[in-house]
C-alpha cells in the first residue's frame, strides 16, 4: 500500500454532481481529488442526446461529461481515474483505499457515486445477460439491427431507450405494468407518433425466453397483471429500463440511508449523518435524478465542505 496522500476535499463520483462539486471546490482553493470510478462521466455517458440541459437544446451525453471534466480540470481540480474500493468514515481524516493502491486521508468527502440501473430479478434475465438481455441501449442497441426488441419500463429511460433502439431495430415494443407512463409528455409525443414502436399496457414479463450462446434471447413470457393469463411475445433483444438503485455500497453501514440505500441528508443541505461528509446528486436525491439538480447539489457540498473547513480553522 503506497503512502496516504492528505487532502482537504476528497470527491468519490464523476457525474454532475461530482465535476461541479470539483469545479466549486477547486474554485475555493480546497485542491479536490476526484476519484472517476469506474464509468467515468456516469450514467450521462451511456445516454443519446439531452435535451435539457440549460445552455444547449441538444448535446450529447458523453460530450457534455466531457466537457464537464475538462472544466473540472481547467479549474484545478486533480482527475484521478481510479475507483475507490474502500471508505472508512469512523475517524478523521477519512480514508479511501483505490483499486491502484492509491491511499486518499480526506479532511472533508463528498460522495458523488450516482446509482445504477435495477434489474427484474428474474433467474432468466441473470442467465441472458450479455446474450441479448441489456440495461443499456446506447451501449448494445447497435447488435440488434434489423431485429425485434422489446423495452420493459414506464419512465424517461425506458422510452429515451424505446426511442433510440428505433435507430437500429425494425420494431421495438415497450412493456409496461401499467396503462400510463411516468415519462415527460414530450417524449411520450414522440413514442406514440413512432410507426415502428408498440406498447403494450398492463403488461409484465415473467421470464425471459432463449438460452445463452449462439441462440440468445428468443422471447419474453408476459404476464397480464389484471386478468393473470400470459402469453409470449417473440423478440431477441430485452432491455431493461425500470429505474436506478443508488450507489451507496462504499458507505452501507457508516452513513444513514432510507429508501433503499440513498444516502439521508438534511434538508436543504447535503450534509450526511457523519460531519465532514457530504453527499450529492443520485446517490441522496429519490425524488428529482436529473443531471440539472445533481450538479445544483454538487455545488451545494462543495459551498458546504469550505464552510466546514473554514469554520474549524476559526
Ligand atoms: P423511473 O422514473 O423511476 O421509472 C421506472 C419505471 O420502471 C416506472 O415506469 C416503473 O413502473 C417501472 N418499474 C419499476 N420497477 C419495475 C418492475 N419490477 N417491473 C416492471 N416495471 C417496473 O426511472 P427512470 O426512467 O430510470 O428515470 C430515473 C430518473 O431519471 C427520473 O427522475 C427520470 O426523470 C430521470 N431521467 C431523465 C431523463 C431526461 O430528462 N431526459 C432521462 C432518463 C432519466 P411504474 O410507473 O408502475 O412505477
Amino acid at each position: 500500500m503506497s503512502s496516504p496522500i492528505a487532502v482537504k476535499t476528497l470527491i468519490v463520483g464523476s457525474g454532475p454532481a461530482g465535476y461541479t462539486a470539483a469545479v466549486y471546490a477547486a474554485r475555493a482553493m480546497l485542491e479536490p481529488v476526484l476519484l472517476a470510478g469506474m464509468q467515468p462521466g456516469g450514467q450521462l455517458t451511456i445516454t443519446s442526446d439531452v435535451e435539457n440541459w440549460p445552455g444547449d437544446s441538444k448535446v450529447e451525453g458523453p460530450a457534455l461529461m466531457e466537457r464537464m471534466s475538462e472544466h473540472a480540470a481547467a479549474m484545478g481540480a486533480k482527475i484521478e481515474y481510479d475507483v475507490a474500493t474502500s471508505l472508512d468514515l469512523s475517524k478523521r481524516p477519512f480514508t479511501a483505499v483505490c483499486d491502484s493502491g492509491a491511499v486518499y486521508h480526506a479532511e472533508t468527502v463528498i460522495l458523488a457515486t450516482g446509482a445504477q440501473a435495477r434489474w427484474l430479478g428474474l433467474p432468466s434475465e441473470e442467465k441472458l445477460k450479455g446474450f441479448g438481455v441489456s440495461a443499456c441501449a446506447t451501449c448494445d442497441g447497435f447488435f440488434f439491427r434489423d431485429k425485434e426488441v422489446a423495452v420493459i419500463g414506464g419512465g424517461n429511460t425506458a422510452v429515451e431507450e424505446a426511442l433510440f433502439l428505433t435507430r437500429f431495430a425494425k420494431k421495438v415494443t415497450l412493456i409496461h405494468r401499467r396503462d400510463s407512463l411516468r415519462a415527460e409528455k414530450i417524449m411520450q409525443d414522440r413514442l406514440f407518433k413512432h410507426p415502428n414502436v408498440e406498447v403494450i399496457w398492463d403488461h409484465e414479463a415473467v421470464e425471459i425466453l432463449g438460452e445463452p450462446g449462439e441462440q440468445g434471447v428468443t422471447g419474453l413470457k408476459l404476464r397480464q397483471v389484471k386478468t393473470g393469463e400470459t402469453r409470449d411475445l417473440a423478440v431477441q433483444g430485452a432491455f431493461v429500463a425500470i429505474g436506478h438503485a443508488p450507489a451507496s455500497q462504499l458507505v452501507e453501514g457508516q452513513l444513514e440511508t432510507h429508501l433503499g440505500g440513498y444516502v439521508v441528508v438534511k434538508p436543504f443541505s447535503t450534509e450526511t449523518s457523519v460531519p465532514g461528509v457530504f453527499a450529492a446528486g443520485d446517490v441522496t436525491d429519490h425524488i428529482y435524478r436529473q443531471a440539472v439538480t445533481s450538479a445544483g447539489m454538487g455545488c451545494m457540498a462543495a459551498l458546504e465542505a469550505e464552510r466546514f473547513l473554514s469554520a474549524e480553522g476559526e
